[in-house]
């Protein structure tokens, strides 16, 4: 049976903060998978909010956990941004939560303190889940497409980002245009 192969696109924007003890490289690196899983036809592409149901011009995927690229949930810049905020505002996420939420629904147990998820994944894990990509190859189906090419490494970092091209993704995984003002959120999402 041919396998096909499907590029893993680049990530072009500057590293993110932590979150969810996710370091901006992890984060990176899960970015990347999710746009491949579209790519590769395994997620859709996101067309609405899973929180405030708006179908928005301005999509993104959310991951919770970057180990597992396949599931990332559909989000809008608006409910993106006050999400990764919620630490230091919480009222407007609680909000949101409230005027949104329904049982069950992945955003609703968010916590309102900043979690070590990936440190409880990899203790799980003996350590083998943060290698994403390996990762990433146990999760597929069979006959799945599979991923060629590269995730992002720290020194591409040191390159300055117009050397990285500006080529957006075919939909929005980087971080949310911020004003430069904004740009110092310690949740992460910078
Ligand atoms: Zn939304």
């Amino acid at each position: 049976m041919t396998v096909i192969t499907i590029p893993i696109p680049p990530y072009r924007w500057e590293l993110l903060g932590p979150y969810n003890g996710f370091s901006g490289l992890e984060r990176a690196r899960g970015h990347q998978l999710t746009a491949w899983a579209v790519r590769a036809g395994l997620l859709p592409t996101p067309d609405r909010c899973s929180i405030c149901e708006v179908a928005s011009e301005r999509r993104h995927y959310h991951s919770e956990n970057y180990y597992d690229p396949l599931h990332a949930y559909p989000i809008c810049s608006k409910c993106h941004m006050a999400l990764h905020r919620r630490f230091r505002s919480p009222d407007r996420w609680l909000a949101l939560v409230e005027r949104h939420g329904r049982a069950g629904a992945w955003f609703s147990q968010l916590s309102l303190e900043p979690v070590d998820l990936a440190a409880e994944l990899r203790r799980a894990d003996r350590e083998a889940i943060a290698d994403i990509l390996a990762t990433l190859l146990r999760l597929l189906p069979p006959g799945a497409p599979r991923p060629s090419g590269r995730l992002v490494e720290t020194w591409d970092f040191a390159a300055p980002a117009e050397s990285r091209g500006s080529r957006p993704l075919p939909f929005r995984l980087g971080r949310p245009q911020l004003r430069p003002s904004e740009s110092n959120d310690p949740s992460g999402c910078r």
